[in-house]
């Protein structure tokens, strides 16, 4: 089922990625990930996958990230088990034809939507979940009936491992495959023609995507980023609200495509935000933050470098120290902070929070509005109407109110971007219909003709009237 990047596993004068793709839509086409007994046995092989090696999981996202296993348990593993499981039992009712609605003229027919799979996915994922992100996505693709290419992240390199030497036990290997590569064995690897295309990533590499899928008119869900703003009216306890934006901030140290970017406040609230932000990271982190169990670390030194660049923004509150040799960034709070300096121009994905302060509730959303629309918005206030107006007149992915990303624990809420933040959405049953095709059917006797006859040439002048 593993196939290596092209060119890196030379076979007998055939490239090894598109023998694999070869395969896999042969597999496709005789029809073999069609039934519902197939697609249960799989989403069982998954669930093993997960059980057999939560430890091994566990050791690889602490190898890449740091991740504590707290953090590991229930962003990544229990989030995919859940997954699966939610699949399982309710698999036979997702797959049921949906009943449709008819006209007058076709009472006597039975009309339906039949959910059928595309054929060959490609799903891409990214480094900062590493094992949420690829198989959080393949739960649907395989309950949906397709076949499977996953491309890992190549910069999570242990999880990548665990991905490319033990899934394909746990899998049907002529229907899905691991392949593995950076950007340029990922270009190559979408000039190939799949079915539906699901990506993890950057808005950057997202038109990339988008624009090799085109070539072959292939449909996409782009799963992208952004910066995420988090508005804190006056009228809020700034201890609860410091706690809360902390936690989402520096979880999975910031590197989480929906944690709030930054905070837009008044600067009265900052005053009182900034003591509070202090206790919540010393109480999360204790006195020296590089030495807890609980913060984790950044992903490379390339990410390493672009932050401690972004330490220069604005001025420092809290925190602001660094050390390469442990790509280590504390939990950080700037404030002073320009709206053109980079901090508040590109997706920080790291544990650095900006204050950016606001004159009044219509400023902070005609600052919204100014930008890109975000992957999560979040709004603080005692007040409903306030949060309301936030909802009202903003547009992003996802939305909280006095809360962080805990939604993401529900496959009732979708997850999904809008505008530079991705399209498409997924989790629970919209998973599993994103990687259907809704075939829209009629089914009617071929007896009846003198009934159907009466639509027929030549119109006869009553029906030109209609
Ligand atoms: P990325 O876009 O650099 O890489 C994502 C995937 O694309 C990787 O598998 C990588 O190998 C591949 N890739 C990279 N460059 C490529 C190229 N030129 N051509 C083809 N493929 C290429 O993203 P990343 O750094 O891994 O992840 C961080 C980004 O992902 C952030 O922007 C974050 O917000 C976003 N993200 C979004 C979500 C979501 O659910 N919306 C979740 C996690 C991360």
């Amino acid at each position: 089922m593993s196939a290596k990047g092209p060119g890196s596993e030379p076979t007998l004068g055939m490239d090894p990625v598109e023998d694999t793709l070869r395969r896999l839509r042969e597999a496709f086409n005789a029809g073999r990930t069609r039934p519902a007994e197939f697609r249960v046995e799989q989403l069982k092989g998954l669930s093993r996958f997960l059980q057999d090696n939560r430890q091994l999981l566990k050791d690889a996202l602490a190898q890449d990230l740091h991740k504590s296993a707290f953090e590991s348990e229930i962003s990544e593993l229990l989030l995919c088990q859940n997954e699966v499981d939610l699949a399982l039992k309710s698999l036979q009712a997702w797959m049921k034809d949906e009943p449709a609605g008819n006209n007058l003229i076709t009472q006597l027919d039975s009309t339906f939507i039949r959910k059928e799979p595309y054929g060959l996915v490609l799903i891409i994922a990214p480094w900062n979940y590493p094992v949420n992100l690829i198989l959080v996505p393949l739960v649907g693709a395989i309950a949906a009936g397709n076949c499977v290419v996953l491309k890992p992240s190549e910069i999570s390199k242990s999880t990548e491992k665990v991905l490319v030497t033990l899934l394909p036990q746990y899998l049907d290997k002529s229907c899905f495959a691991v392949v593995l590569g950076g950007p340029q064995e990922t270009g190559q690897l979408l000039k190939h023609k799949f079915d539906y295309i699901f990506f993890t990533g950057s808005p950057h590499v997202g038109k990339i995507v988008m624009t090799a899928a085109t070539k072959h008119l292939t449909p996409v869900t782009l799963e992208l980023g952004g910066k995420n703003p988090c508005y804190v009216d006056d009228n809020c306890d700034p201890q609860t609200v410091a706690n809360r934006v902390a936690f989402f901030r520096y979880f999975n140290t910031g590197q989480t495509c929906v944690a709030p970017d930054y905070i837009l406040c008044s600067p009265e609230m900052q005053e009182r935000l900034l003591p509070a932000l202090q206790s919540a990271i010393t109480r999360f982190y204790g006195d020296d933050p590089q030495s807890s169990p609980n913060l984790g670390r950044i992903i490379n030194q390339k990410h390493f470098k672009r932050l401690q660049g972004l330490l220069g923004c604005g001025r420092v509150a809290i925190g602001g120290q660094s050390d390469e040799s442990d790509r280590y960034i504390a939990p950080t709070v700037l404030v002073d902070v320009q709206e053109t300096e980079p901090v508040m121009q590109e997706e920080i994905f790291g544990p650095i929070l900006p204050l950016v302060t606001v004159r009044s509730l219509d400023e902070a959303i005609d600052f919204i509005n100014r930008r890109e629309k975000p992957l999560a918005l979040y709004a603080f206030s005692n007040c409903s109407q306030v949060v309301n107006q936030v909802l009202e007149r903003t547009s992003s992915g996802t939305f909280a109110g006095n809360e962080g990303f805990i939604y993401l624990t529900l496959p009732s809420l979708p997850l999904g971007g809008v505008g530079n933040s991705g399209m498409g959405r997924y989790h629970g049953k919209f998973s599993f219909d994103t990687f259907s095709h809704h075939r829209s059917c009629l089914l009617t006797y071929s007896g009846l003709e003198k009934l159907k006859e009466i639509r027929y040439p030549p119109y006869t002048p009553w029906r030109q009237q209609l």
